[in-house]
């Protein structure tokens, strides 16, 4: 059985108390690893080897940066079946996405933010024939990340790195439900030559690992993708400390449908927009909106589009669909589905428990499910399932969309189909989201602002607003003129 580690000061090394909990592969029910349920013991340890690192780290040219970031991000290209496979059997993601999106958007996330620790430039403010003001834009020190399960690798990367860009040393922790791919992490940083103590890597439960960094006076800075709840706990813990704060939340994204869209390539990517990672992307549409013209024609389409969409082994190479992250998740989100039929809902398609046959027989899988008939304020359509289940609401007309689209108290994102140019820019700047996709969806360019408002979170992540975030604006105003 391997046993995880920490990885602190560069090494790894077992968790102080040696407490383990089981790491389970969802589409399988095995064991697969150990995982160390570290605590406040664990974090000390990292922040001691972070303070060791920080300010030559702080101090290291941009080429230094740049040099190792892009090294990192070459080594995770060369491992990518291997950082795959760990991703998938985790997760139970299907291994196509664990290949063409986790783990390459991993490699991205280095690459992008190297180059972007080259370009990195702070404002200047001249007082004519007076003075003049300079930022400086200096590393906070020493910062924690926390991750969720979803996209783990990528989502993990999002953040540490922007904060080593910006010559941050980091204690980060990737969820319980997914630490392998952050522990292979650690010998990859090792390799391309990442100093000692630069980024420790800590695993373990949020509850103790996790609160542990949120708590630790040293750590200046909190940067965290997960649940609505988690984050208002988090925020409840570091506010008074005035810890900067980048809190990344739930969702409950609207896609609005307009009968004038391009109908066909709609229908395709609602089946992407709904269910990719059967339905565990944050950014993952879950309430469709569509115009009551085509309801009844849309509604039958995608029904019989969503027949076709049946989980399998996340393992075998045509796999589209695999399991969900656990039993315990799949329990929520059967809850969930029980809910919405009690609300007064028609489940039109799926929704049962899937059991494929073979070695995932004990998998936690369900068919992806469309709801119809619940009303905008049910709970089915203003909480967060997170699972491969979608309601459909028929709207009469612009108004009417936008009021339901902003209906849900969450921000983060949501998608508009039509082939209007007014319209497309009018319902935009309308939308109370962070995001906005026209005609598309996780179209990404790592530079735009990333996250969302109201219970979505606080702050963006993302090209300058992340590089930002990771430092400390300090202005120095220089008289050289009569006072
Ligand atoms: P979660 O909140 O349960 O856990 C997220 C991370 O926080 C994990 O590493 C966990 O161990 C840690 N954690 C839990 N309790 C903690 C505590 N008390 N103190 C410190 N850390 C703690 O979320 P999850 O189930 O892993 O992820 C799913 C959620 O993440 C969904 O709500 C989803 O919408 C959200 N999400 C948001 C974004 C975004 O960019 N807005 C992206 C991905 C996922």
């Amino acid at each position: 059985m391997l046993y995880l580690k920490n990885f602190i000061g560069g090494t790894y090394v077992d968790p102080v108390e040696k407490k383990y909990f089981d790491n389970v592969n969802p589409a399988t029910g095995e064991i697969i690893s150990k995982i160390p349920a570290s605590n406040e013991k664990d974090i000390a340890l990292a922040v001691d080897a972070a303070i060791k690192a920080q300010e030559s780290w702080a101090n290291s040219t941009l080429e230094v940066r740049f040099a190792i970031l892009n090294k990192i991000a070459e080594l995770i290209d060369s491992k990518l079946n291997d950082l795959a496979i760990a991703e998938t059997r985790d997760t139970g993601k299907a291994i196509r996405h664990s290949q063409q999106i986790d783990i390459p958007r991993a490699a991205s996330n280095f690459r992008f933010f190297a180059t972007a620790a080259m370009q990195f430039a702070s404002d200047s403010h001249e007082m004519p024939g007076k003075a003049i003001n300079y930022t400086l834009r200096q590393p906070i020190g020493i910062v924690g990340c926390i991750s969720p399960w979803n996209l783990p690798l990528y989502l993990f990367t999002w953040k540490i790195v922007p904060a080593l860009a910006t010559g941050n040393c980091v204690i980060a922790k990737p969820s319980e439900f997914s630490p392998t791919t952050a522990y292979l992490l650690g010998e990859i940083c090792n390799e391309a030559g990442l100093p000692p103590g630069v980024l420790n890597i800590i695993q373990g439960y949020g509850h103790e690992a996790g609160e542990a960094i949120v708590m630790h006076p040293t750590i200046k800075a909190i940067s965290f993708t997960g649940g609505t709840k988690t984050g208002a706990h988090i925020a409840s813990i570091a506010a008074p400390k005035f810890k900067k704060m980048s809190l990344e939340l739930g969702g409950k994204n609207p896609c609005v449908i307009f009968a004038d869209c391009d109908y066909k390539e709609m229908v395709k990517q609602v089946i992407r927009l709904a269910f990719s990672n059967s339905g565990q992307i944050c950014l993952c549409g879950s309430r469709i909106l569509i115009e009551n013209k085509i309801y009844e024609q849309f509604k039958n389409d995608l029904i019989l589009e969503v027949k076709k969409l049946i989980p399998s082994d996340p393992e075998n190479p045509e796999s589209k669909m695999g399991s969900l992250i656990s039993q315990q998740h799949l329990n929520k989100v059967m809850s969930y589905i029980e809910l919405a039929k009690e609300e007064g809902g028609k489940l039109l398609c799926g929704g049962t428990l899937f059991k494929p046959d073979g070695r995932c027989a004990n998998g936690a899988f369900v068919m992806p499910a469309i709801f119809e008939g619940l009303g905008p304020d049910s709970r089915c359509n203003m909480e967060e399932i997170f699972g491969p289940v979608i309601t459909l609401q028929p709207f009469e007309n612009e108004e009417d969309a936008i009021r339901l689209a902003n209906r849900s108290n969450y921000g983060l994102a949501a998608t508009l189909w039509t082939q209007n140019l007014n319209r497309a820019h009018r319902v935009s700047q309308q939308l109370k989201t962070g995001i906005v996709w026209v005609n598309c969806w996780l179209l990404r360019d790592l530079r735009t602002p990333f996250g969302g408002m109201n219970d979505s979170g606080v702050g963006r992540e993302g090209g300058w607003e992340a590089m930002r975030f990771f430092t400390e604006a300090k202005n120095v105003c220089i008289n050289f003129g009569p006072l």
